[in-house]
């Protein structure tokens, strides 16, 4: 029987493929998949192209690359904004600018809509674009601020959402301006004001929903074998857990309540100590995170480019931040 190509292999190649010394043999892993229909989910062809494009770009081959974008586009016609995004970082890269920044344009009201958007201006600053990308974000953030003052009506929920995208916007135009040494305007006052005052809620804070109890792929298969109750408690493969926090976070970070966020680690090795012999329930797991508050909480989001906190070696962006998304 043909092996199937599963998400989880895609997600390793993806983490594994940059640094190989023959990324060639991941590029036909993946296509020779998409070629002969053994995706083992068919919604992860689009996904398996792309990691592949990614590795070809990073080993130079831009036309090749393209050319996977283009088909990754073509085989997810109803979900392909990302993939979009991709192409029209590549065209640029390639020269053919016009064509770039048509595609790009096409998706730029994204930015006022979709929280995870922002891939659009990383392709634009990503190839050259910087000073474009900046302007974009400029506007998407005056829209959104426009509209927050508008919506003091709305629910609670909606204020929160509102609220993330434009602390994302912000931040993500504040750093693309520091990188091109521009002096502090407004909006970027206001990028300092929510980050200092999301890690003031952090250290003010010694429990809730604010921090997240997560276990590294080792600790988490261990977990399960040692307290195999804890499987109502938890998905069943690491990468949904990994997946289930980066959602979870993503949905707490609305900063209407001034909330910071961030991950504590948790080992087999920790809990057993707490507990010994007892049995594990959800409220022995808050008990085990609150412990955790003093031994380090690792502040979350990472910057775009900085490692994912998932420990996975790759950048967030290429990681758990378009995890949130599926
Ligand atoms: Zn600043
Ligand atoms: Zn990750």
């Amino acid at each position: 029987m043909p092996e199937l190509l599963t998400a989880d292999r895609i997600d390793e190649i993806g983490a594994l493929g940059l640094k190989s010394p023959d990324p060639a043999a991941f590029v036909a892993e993946l296509v020779g998949a998409v070629d002969e229909g053994r995706v083992a989910d068919p919604d992860d062809t689009g996904y398996a192209l792309l990691v592949a494009a990614d590795i070809l770009e990073q080993a130079g081959d831009l036309a090749d690359a393209l050319a996977l974008a283009t088909r990754a586009i073509a085989e997810q016609p109803d979900d392909n904004a990302y993939a979009r995004a991709v192409r029209g970082g590549l065209l640029l890269r390639l020269g053919r600018s016009d064509e770039g920044l048509t595609e790009l344009t096409a998706l730029r009201p994204l930015l006022e809509t979709d929280p995870e958007a922002t891939y659009v201006v990383d392709e634009l600053a990503e190839s050259g674009h910087a000073e474009t990308a900046v302007e974009w974000l400029t506007g998407a953030l005056d829209v959104l601020l426009d509209r927050s003052r508008d919506q003091q009506h709305a629910s609670e929920d909606a204020q929160d959402e509102a609220a993330a995208m434009i602390y994302g916007l912000a931040r993500q135009r504040h750093d693309l301006r520091e990188e091109l040494g521009l002096p502090h305007d407004e909006h970027d006052n206001l990028a300092d004001r929510l980050r200092d005052a999301a890690s003031h809620a952090l250290d003010a804070l010694d429990d809730g929903p604010a921090t997240l109890l997560f276990w590294p792929k080792p600790e988490f298969d261990a977990l399960l074998v040692r307290w195999p109750a804890l499987t109502e408690s938890y998905p069943s493969t690491w990468d949904e857990h990994r997946a289930q926090t980066e959602r979870a976070l993503v949905d707490a970070s609305g900063i209407g309540g001034g909330v910071g966020l961030g991950i504590v680690t948790g080992s087999v090795k920790g809990l057993s100590a707490l507990v010994g012999a007892d049995p594990i329930d959800e409220d022995t797991l808050d008990e085990y995170a609150d412990s955790l508050d003093g031994a380090g909480v690792t502040a979350w989001p990472p910057g775009r480019n900085d490692t994912c906190w998932c420990g996975s070696g790759a950048k967030y962006k290429k990681c758990c931040l378009p995890r949130s998304r599926s």
